[in-house]
């Protein structure tokens, strides 16, 4: 029996982690859940997966938790600590990493120093801290699984062996796929005036609202890029970005001999996250087999940086290195908040985030502390970018 925790389980990859668990029940057993606002949710995911414990955000949220709860074994904490206290326990033997942002960090780097299984969707922390995680996981041999669909498509179409090396793995390149986001053909001088609700809906994925903007910047490819970075050892110019409007191929690895491996699918986070879930074996997930003869066509080609800013300006930050992927990162979660909560244009994103990159120098990422002093710094540069617009 696999016991697992879930951070963020109120979110969409929480939610589609549970709806995957909730097919096996004879194999999987939640130890623990957190949300941070969406108490009632929380509460009725608590109700039918009986967690040991629950966390959420505030005192506020857990008081009004405990009352939902009244009555059930369910032990209900709020907070950082806590987050990091069921990432970390031994109670628990995996973790799905879904926190959306840098408030991940904490409890994904707990999980990574405890040595589990961890699941990770929370791109934003390895993006800030890629070096400092990823010798977390070494030094207390964690197992990290790609659950970002590309991410998860490479590590399947990597031999098992793979050791973040692409050279010594025959590894020409790594084609991380895109699919263009709902603005791919739209014309550029219109994308000032776009609302967040067109910037949120994606034409192929379900996501959080974060994420969706993201996806519309093309800034969640840039981050992406820098995710591969990372996970697969390879520098900036063995990462292509390629625009595949369909999201049947979810990323692909070039191989030296001439050889192309991808893995397909539909698009439905269920299939990565049943994929990490059962690694080495293989689960149901819920998700419809691919008919490619549904498929008229699949095209690919390649991005306009001119269009989309965001990915230039990731891969001058992954190329920049140090606690630079930090900055590009807090001053896009501040900007995208801003677009969200309109008071910023959807061009401002970009804007904000290359200020902030320019006026901000970067330093080393040595320790966590120093990459949140920077976090902190990019917040507070980029708030003040959006307050004087
Ligand atoms: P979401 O907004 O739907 O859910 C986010 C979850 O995080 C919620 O449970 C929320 O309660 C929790 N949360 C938010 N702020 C928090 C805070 N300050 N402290 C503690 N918890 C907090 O987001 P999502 O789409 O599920 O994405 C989650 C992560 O997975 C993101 O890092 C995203 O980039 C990544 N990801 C998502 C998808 C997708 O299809 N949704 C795909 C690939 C990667
Ligand atoms: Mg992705």
């Amino acid at each position: 029996m696999q016991r697992i925790t879930i951070l963020g389980a109120t979110g969409s990859i929480g939610v589609s982690t549970l709806d995957v668990l909730a097919r096996h029940p004879g194999q999987y057993r939640v130890h623990a859940l957190s949300a941070h606002e969406r108490v009632d949710a929380l509460a009725a995911q608590c109700r039918v997966f009986l967690p040991q414990r629950a966390v959420v955000g505030t005192p506020e949220a857990a008081a009004r938790l405990r009352d939902l709860l009244a009555g059930l074994p369910i032990d209900v904490a709020h907070g950082e600590a806590a987050l990091c206290e069921i990432a970390s326990s031994p109670e628990t033997d995996t973790v799905m990493a879904a926190i959306v942002g840098a408030a991940g960090l904490a409890p994904t780097l707990a999980a990574a120093r405890a040595g589990k299984k961890v699941l990770l969707a929370n791109k934003e922390a390895l993006v800030m801290s890629g070096q400092l995680f990823m010798d977390a996981v070494k030094e207390h041999k964690a197992t990290l699984l790609p659950i970002d669909s590309e991410h998860n498509a490479i590590f399947q179409s990597l031999p098992g062996t793979y050791g973040r090396s692409p050279d010594a793995a025959g590894v020409a390149k790594i084609l991380l796929t895109a699919s263009g986001g709902p603005f791919l053909n739209r014309a550029v001088e219109t994308l000032e005036a776009v609302t967040p609700e067109e910037a949120c809906k994606h034409p192929n994925w379900s996501m959080g609202r974060k994420i969706s903007v993201d996806s519309a910047t093309m800034m969640n490819k840039g981050l992406e890029v820098i995710e591969a970075h990372w996970l697969f050892g390879a520098p900036a110019d063995r990462i292509e970005v390629v625009i595949h409007p369909q999201s049947v191929i979810h990323s692909m690895v070039s191989y030296v001999d001439g050889s192309v491996l991808a893995q397909l699918g539909n698009p439905d986070m269920r299939t990565p996250i049943a994929h990490a879930l059962a690694y080495p074996e293989r689960i149901a997930s819920g998700v419809e087999q691919l008919d490619l003869t549904q498929w008229a066509a699949l095209q690919f080609h390649k991005p306009d940086f001119d269009r989309f800013p965001c990915l230039a300006l990731a891969f001058d930050a992954l190329r920049a290195g140090g606690t630079a992927p930090a900055l590009l990162n807090a001053a896009n979660e501040i900007a995208v908040q801003a677009f969200l909560e309109r008071r910023i244009g959807f061009r401002a994103i970009d804007l904000v985030v290359r200020r902030v990159m320019d006026e901000n120098p970067h330093g080393a990422a040595s320790s966590i502390e120093a990459v949140m002093a920077q976090d902190a710094r990019a917040r507070a540069a980029a708030e003040r970018i959006v307050h004087a617009l």
